[in-house]
């Protein structure tokens, strides 16, 4: 482990479901402080290889490394199941993943969704953990949501708590996938407003996004993913500003 290695690093890696192979030889790196977008069409390959970053997926080939220490299930890294293993739960907390679908618990209140982690995962004390979760709620605006249930909330608001239970982790990274998709515009833009927050404060951030404003604002490097392939890598100036791959232009035209 070395301080100048990327936080996250993808290299060369492999994955398939079965006979089918989703991703083909990727590599991507996310340096502290950067801010990483991934693009692509439906089924390129993006939410497996965020989920693979997190450990929710195997595998076959290549390396994902957490600060330059190998983590992936490739017979190189962990090589082991995750749920027995107190070294996923490491890399969960320090990888954190906000999805689409928010995934808060139902039955519990705003307040005990974002401390049962630290909690229960990283054995803080409990009054602490209220207080921390407290200062993240109100940070992402909706600190008076403490004690309603996510049901009560809108999905804007039920997003910003997902973050929030992100944030109290105090993770070396966070991983997005599609975190705007399943909200209205309107609702989409107060989402937006804090993960541009984030990025301001030089948090390490990789996000999958289709929104292709996003992830100009916001990004060091936008990777445009086509077919589990890395398409276009470069600034948002270049990939946006001066692309060079027709599928790329294919892609943004028919975003607009
Ligand atoms: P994206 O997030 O870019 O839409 P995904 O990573 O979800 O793409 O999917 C990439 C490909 O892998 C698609 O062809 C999809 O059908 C397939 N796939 C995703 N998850 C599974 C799974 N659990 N089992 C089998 N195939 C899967
Ligand atoms: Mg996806």
């Amino acid at each position: 482990m070395t301080d100048t290695a990327p936080v996250l690093e993808i290299r060369g890696l492999h994955k398939s479901y079965g006979d089918l192979e989703v991703i083909k030889g990727v590599d991507i790196a996310a340096h502290r402080g950067d801010v990483v977008s991934l693009i692509g069409s439906s089924g390129s390959g993006k939410s497996t290889l965020l989920r693979c970053c997190n450990l929710l997926e195997d595998s076959q080939q290549g390396d994902i490394l957490f600060k330059g220490e190998p983590i992936s299930w490739n017979g190189q890294g962990l090589a082991r199941r995750p749920s027995d293993s107190k070294q996923v739960l490491r890399i969960r907390t320090n990888l954190s993943m906000v999805f689409q679908q928010f995934n808060l618990w139902a039955h519990m209140t705003i307040l005990q969704n974002v401390m049962e982690a630290p909690v229960t995962v990283l054995g803080r004390d409990r009054a602490e953990a209220e207080v921390e979760a407290r200062r993240y709620l109100d940070k992402v605006g909706i600190g008076d949501k403490c004690d309603a249930f996510p049901a009560q909330l809108s999905g804007g608001q039920q997003q910003r708590a997902a973050i929030a239970r992100a944030l109290c982790m105090e993770p070396q990274a966070l991983l997005f996938d599609e975190p705007t998709s399943a909200l209205d515009p309107e609702l989409e833009q107060e989402v937006v407003k804090v993960i541009k927050d984030l990025a301001a404060e030089g948090r390490t951030m990789l996000i999958v996004t289709h929104d292709m404003k996003l992830a100009a604002d916001v990004s060091d490097t936008v990777v445009f993913l086509h077919q589990g392939l890395v398409e276009e890598k470069g600034s948002p100036d270049e990939v946006f500003g001066n692309t060079q791959s027709e599928r790329l232009r294919g892609f943004l035209a028919a975003t607009r």
